[in-house]
């Protein structure tokens, strides 16, 4: 059994909001890998940023726990019991990256915590800061936040491989049963998308689009050709925004008709495009796009083509969320090469933490840290991987780099 620290307290939840206490037990597992440098690194950025802001008034109280290689090696389980008690009970959790491991009994680590804990929201915000290298001439333009499902599309994992038993009998009943002419020798994957899963995903974007006062809402599907998966999410998200939202939000097609195409004071703009074409807006018209609402696919693929923009999945952050829970992640893996070298950029976990603190609305104490990246960026001190990219720059190790961040802390 572990025991959470006795000098912190408990988020509590009260009604639809989360009650947060001035010092919050927050669990953490370290990750795998180079999750040990990143960790430690991204540890210290926090704890400074909100000293920084807050003085004594408020505090992290970090409460490690165990997933990955080290529980394996201490219960011999790779995802005890206890971790995901202790992300029930305190609610708001910081991870670094996990080792799938092989023959475990494991699709992976991370997506068994997802589904088990309904962590149905993958939150990717994508922005830059000035003098990362960039494939592109205004980087500087991106600035969005993609909410991609979590938990069906082709991540459902219902699949039947090519030659079996299993897939053998789907594709004969699918053949007698709608007169269909599948080939024998095809694989088989279904891609569910419900009412329930869209709804909330949705639900969770304009309302996070409300509170922290964004202007559009944009729904990514593929609808003219997946009619009643991908059309469907796009039917389904218009139709939640204008029965709980219509205060808040207007539809494209009202902002042309009722509108005369001049958005309303203090409204959230909900609109649709079609993933193809959306590839190519977010590099044509970059700025157009706020929130962004997506199933699974075209969010996994969206969020990377995003993050190349700005300079890659090391500056990536990310989180998993539910209904109340928040886990919060780097995007990136183990890097099993690079681990314990303190080489790697901890920037998409301190990012990570960022938006974590955002969770618990103490958005100064991440404003320290974003301003104090950007210090760092602009003076040249970074990790290997942006260094070989900038000219004239001086490579740091991972400790360093975090250092050179508190040090900019203003
Ligand atoms: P990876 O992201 O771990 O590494 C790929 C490459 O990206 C590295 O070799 C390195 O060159 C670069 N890289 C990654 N993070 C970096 C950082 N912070 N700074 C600088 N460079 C960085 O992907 P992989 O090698 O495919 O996966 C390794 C392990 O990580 C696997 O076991 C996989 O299952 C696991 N994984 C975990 C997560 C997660 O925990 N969310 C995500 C992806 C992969």
């Amino acid at each position: 059994m572990i025991t959470p620290p006795a000098d912190g307290e408990k988020i509590t939840i009260q009604g639809d909001k989360l009650n947060i206490p001035n010092k919050p037990i927050i669990p953490v597992i370290e990750g795998d890998g180079i999750g040990r440098d990143i960790m430690k690194a991204t540890r210290r950025v926090i704890d400074a940023a909100v000293e920084k802001t807050f003085g004594d008034e408020k505090k992290i109280v970090w409460f490690d726990v165990y997933a990955g290689e080290n529980a394996n090696a201490k219960y011999g389980e790779w995802l005890p019991q206890d971790t995901f008690d202790a992300i029930r009970e305190f609610i708001v959790a910081l991870k670094g990256p996990l080792t799938t491991p092989v023959g475990g009994g494991f699709r992976s680590l991370n997506v068994t915590l997802r589904q088990v804990l309904e962590l149905y929201a993958c939150v990717r915000p994508v922005m830059y800061f000035e003098g990362v290298p960039s494939p592109v001439k205004h980087p500087e333009k991106m600035n969005v936040i993609i909410f991609r499902e979590n938990t069906e599309d082709v991540y459902a994992g219902i699949e039947w491989a090519q030659g079996t038993d299993e897939v053998k009998k789907i594709i004969d009943w699918l053949n007698s049963t709608f007169n269909l002419s599948i080939r024998e020798d095809s694989g088989i994957g279904i891609k569910p998308i419900s009412i329930t899963g869209t709804e909330r995903l949705v639900r969770k974007a304009i309302n996070y689009a409300i509170e922290k006062k964004h202007s559009s809402v944009t729904l990514v599907h593929k609808g003219n050709i997946m009619k009643y998966t991908e059309g469907a999410f796009r039917d389904w998200g218009y139709k939640l925004a204008a029965r709980e939202f219509a205060n808040e939000t207007i539809s494209e097609d009202d902002l042309w008709s009722k509108f005369d195409g001049k958005m309303p004071d203090g409204k959230i703009l909900v609109k649709d495009r079609i993933a193809d074409s959306m590839f190519q807006q977010i590099l044509t018209r970059t700025d157009e796009y706020d929130i962004v609402c997506t199933p699974n696919l075209n969010g996994d693929y969206l969020s990377d083509a995003c993050a190349a923009q700005v300079g890659g999945l090391g500056m990536a952050p990310g989180a998993n969320i539910g209904d109340h829970i928040g886990l919060f992640e780097a995007t990136h893996g183990t890097a099993p090469k690079y681990a314990d070298k303190d080489m790697v950029n901890p920037g998409s976990l301190i990012l990570s933490a960022c938006m974590m603190l955002e969770y618990l609305n103490w958005d100064d104490a991440a404003k320290t840290i974003y301003a104090a990246i950007q210090e760092t960026i602009k003076k040249k001190t970074v990790t290997y991987d942006l260094e070989r990219q900038m000219e004239g720059a001086t490579k740091v190790s991972t400790s360093e780099y975090a250092t050179q961040i508190i040090k900019n802390m203003k």
